[in-house]
């Protein structure tokens, strides 16, 4: 036998305990928080004329909020990192591969197809890599550059050259 559902109460408190009258009662929410005579009849958020529009009002805040989190997760994802979607689309590849014991021609075909978009890819990914690093030529430019700013700063050529060895050491670049 199915059980009766209660519906929800008003459940304002009043002198003989909580209101009994449906959620909402009488009001343009019903089945939804206070009734007509207890409150359910104000209006609440953009609709009360007491809203308050603005950078500070509180539903403002909130939404402010909400938004900044999701910008904050987003912003712990490198966009240019696609190795997640990558091994994501490898994974469903081989599964689909390791469900099939006889793969049709439209399977084969479907599969050509997935494994082209699978190494597009990776190609993107690797193109994009590239065009974000520093290439060894501006690597030898910055280092030349370097050089010219140190003689113009260190009288001594010893001291020049001390420097300039413990700083190309230390950042991994051949400066001769
Ligand atoms: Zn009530």
């Amino acid at each position: 036998m199915q059980e009766a559902i209660e519906p929800a109460t008003c459940g304002a408190h009043t002198q003989n305990g909580p209101c009994r009258n449906v959620a909402g009662f009488r009001t343009p929410h019903y089945g939804q928080g206070r009734c007509y005579l207890h409150g359910g009849m104000t209006p609440r958020g953009p609709d009360s004329p007491h809203f308050r529009h603005g950078r500070r009002s509180r539903y403002a805040i909130a939404l402010r909020e909400s938004l900044r989190d999701k910008l904050d997760t987003l912003a712990e994802h490198d966009p240019f990192d696609v190795i997640d979607e990558l091994q994501l689309q490898r994974a469903l590849l081989l599964d689909f591969v390791d469900g099939k014991d006889g793969l049709t021609a439209a399977d084969r075909e479907l599969l050509m197809r997935w494994a082209e978009q699978i190494s597009k890819t990776a190609e993107r990914m690797t193109r994009m890599r590239n065009e974000t690093a520093m290439t060894a030529a501006e690597l030898k430019l910055i280092a030349a550059r370097l050089a010219d700013v140190v003689a113009r700063h260190i009288a001594d050529p010893e001291q020049q050259a001390a420097f300039l060895a413990d700083l190309f050491a230390s950042i991994g670049v051949d400066g001769r």
